[in-house]
């Protein structure tokens, strides 16, 4: 898929995201910023439409410079990749947060800089209550399947690309020579911290919400091909 495809498939994703996630029933609101950490992951796609957006590049390099030496999440797998092997092996246990994780890089005075184009890992991270009180999130079990489901797809449409911690994200798409690698279809291998995108092969979505995520499946297969 060419990359201009890929980032209109990925407008259609955040366009259904946004219809599907009720606003009225969640308490996450503009200064709210208790989920906005260091332990954001995304893909190679959502990271460029993000800094393809951003007019203050230089800005960005220094943020994401002091950024890299925080301690942070490295994601071991991906979330196709780990539905592929849950799928197939049962279970697979995952690599925990590190605890108390310094601020995104891309928060300002509790506002995010790039709400507009902010990635799926922000987006799907909602809750029904007040995290800043209760010291954690809570989310309905629906909205865990059905954000899986945009996260899969999103690393579908990025099958050449990578995914990682966010400062690792866009500190490669902020360098020219690898974005330019990105734009020519060819995301370089073997870049620390981030990991190869897989085909979306079957969907982290339990039996009980299958009937319910097929509105979802029907928006977004026909634009980014049928899956599921
Ligand atoms: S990208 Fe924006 S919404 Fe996401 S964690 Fe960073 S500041 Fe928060």
């Amino acid at each position: 898929m060419p990359l201009d495809a890929q980032l209109d498939a990925l407008a259609r994703i955040y366009r259904v995201l946004d219809d599907t996630f009720d606003n009225s029933t969640l308490a996450c609101h503009r200064g709210c910023a208790a989920c906005c950490t260091q332990n954001v992951t995304m893909t190679t796609l959502e990271g460029y439409r993000i800094i393809t957006r951003l007019s203050q590049q230089a800005n960005l390099r220094e943020q994401l410079s002091a950024a890299a030496d925080s301690s942070r999440f490295l994601p071991e797998l991906t979330i196709n990749d780990l539905a592929r092997q849950c799928a197939e092996n049962g279970p697979v246990s995952e690599k925990n947060y590190p605890d108390d994780p310094a601020p995104c890089p891309l928060l300002a005075d509790n506002i995010c800089t790039v709400y507009p184009v902010r990635p799926l890992a922000c987006r799907t991270m909602v809750s029904t209550i007040d995290c800043r009180k209760s010291g954690y999130a809570q989310m309905d079990s629906y909205f865990l399947s059905a954000g899986n489901i945009f996260l899969q797809f999103t690393e579908h449409i990025d099958q050449k690309g990578l995914t990682g911690n966010l400062t690792d994200v866009l500190s490669y798409v902020c360098d020219n020579r690898k974005r330019h690698h990105y734009e020519a279809g060819a995301a370089i291998a073997d870049v620390g911290g981030l990991l190869p995108n897989h085909p979306l092969t079957v969907l982290m979505v339990p039996p009980e919400h299958r009937q319910q995520v097929s509105p979802i499946l029907n928006q977004l297969n026909p634009a980014i091909g049928k899956i599921g």
